[in-house]
């Protein structure tokens, strides 16, 4: 059975990709500005088989353009990578592309057999300082990194995605440490930066958790071209997600 939050099945965030994404329940860390607050504790969640899982998928493959895409996210879905091996075979026998968006943070024998039956891992990367890492999230990067570095050696295809939060995430000296970090990694496809919004603090209210952001407004588009040309000083591909 594997922890269900939500399934978004006509996921255009990666277009022209459209994806049938599983949100699972459950993250051990606590960002500042997390979207989806509701998936971070452990309750609130829909128990599903993997066929059923399957019958979603299969009901959407008409809407499919050339290949089929399905993406494992959060919360973080690694809570779970034991239950999700079965999935990910199964998708992967029926020729979908399959794709994990994590934090990076989980780290077993489960993970490594699930990464086998992975074709691309969207890493979120908060930080790269560790004491800037653990202010946002409440937890050390060092698995996070350990997790890049996996993908690296194994030639495990991945993408980096970076919230740009003003006065957080976005100053020069950190985007440089990043780029100078992860210039001479062969298997870093894309790196995405993402423009830090309150669109989700309702979700905060609603569980009445404090927001302790609300006073940052989002990055205007000159700072999000200067993050962007930074990074491309090393980094081959950099693009600004809306
Ligand atoms: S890692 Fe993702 S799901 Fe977990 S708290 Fe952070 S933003 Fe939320």
């Amino acid at each position: 059975m594997i922890k269900i939050h939500s399934i978004e099945t006509f996921w255009a965030h990666e277009w022209p990709w459209i994806r049938v994404v599983f949100f699972t329940q459950w993250c051990l860390m606590k960002c500042l500005y997390c979207h989806n607050p509701d998936t971070i504790p452990l309750d609130g969640w829909k128990n599903y088989e993997v066929e059923t899982l399957m019958q979603t998928v299969y009901k959407w493959k008409g809407y499919f353009w050339t290949k089929w895409w399905v993406t494992i996210s959060g919360g973080e879905c690694l809570l779970q990578a034991k239950e999700l091996i079965p999935l990910f075979k199964r998708l992967k026998d029926e020729g979908f592309h399959t794709c994990l968006d994590t934090n990076g943070y989980i780290w077993s024998k489960d993970v490594e057999e699930l990464l086998e039956y992975t074709d691309l891992v969207l890493l979120d990367i908060k930080h790269l300082h560790d004491p800037d890492h653990v202010e946002i999230t409440w937890v050390s990067n060092k698995h996070t990194l350990d997790f890049a570095n996996y993908l690296e050696k194994n030639n495990k295809k991945f993408w980096i995605r970076h919230v740009l939060v003003p006065n957080f995430t976005d100053d020069k000296e950190h985007l440089e440490d990043m780029w100078m970090y992860f210039k001479n990694f062969k298997n870093l496809e894309r790196f995405e930066i993402l423009p830090y919004h309150t669109l989700w603090v309702h979700k905060w209210e609603n569980m009445w958790w404090e927001y302790k952001l609300s006073h940052v407004k989002s990055p205007t588009l000159e700072q999000q071209l200067s993050a962007k040309s930074i990074l491309e000083n090393y980094l081959q591909v950099v693009k600004i997600r809306g």
